[in-house]
């Protein structure tokens, strides 16, 4: 119960998250939870990661609250560092993380730096993730 309050701050998040999550499970991916957090992978969710902007070659997977959506299960595995580094991120920012994220990757951009490397917020995941 002493993360409820987390779960709450970020769960305008995680109900987005959650619309993706149905549409992966729907389309013929699947779902489960893992350590708390909601790993939804495949069906229509892996063509629109593919082709994610700004990063070069799609996403494998990408967090959107409590929620991780993936190319593939395999993809869960491999990525489940780097995005708890995320989910712990939206528990800090709540509902300002997206916007945050987004100008954090324009200031970047605006610099002549990777609006996706560069960004403090894949700089901190990454760090933790190797
Ligand atoms: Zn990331």
């Amino acid at each position: 119960m002493k993360r409820l309050p987390l779960y709450l701050w970020a769960c305008p998040n995680t109900l987005v998250g959650l619309a993706w999550a149905l549409l992966a499970r729907a389309t013929g991916g699947g779902w489960s939870i893992h350590t708390g957090v909601i790993e939804a992978h495949g069906g229509w969710v892996k063509p629109i990661l593919e082709r994610l902007p700004f990063v070069r070659g799609g996403a494998m997977a990408i967090t959107i609250g409590h929620v991780v959506l993936a190319q593939t299960r395999a993809a869960l595995d491999v990525t489940r560092t780097h995005e708890r580094v995320h989910v712990k991120q939206y528990e800090r920012w709540g509902p300002l993380f997206t916007p945050a994220y987004v100008l954090a990757g324009a200031w970047q951009w605006a610099r002549g730096n990777d609006p996706y490397r560069d960004n403090p917020f894949e700089v901190e995941a990454y760090s933790e993730s190797g």
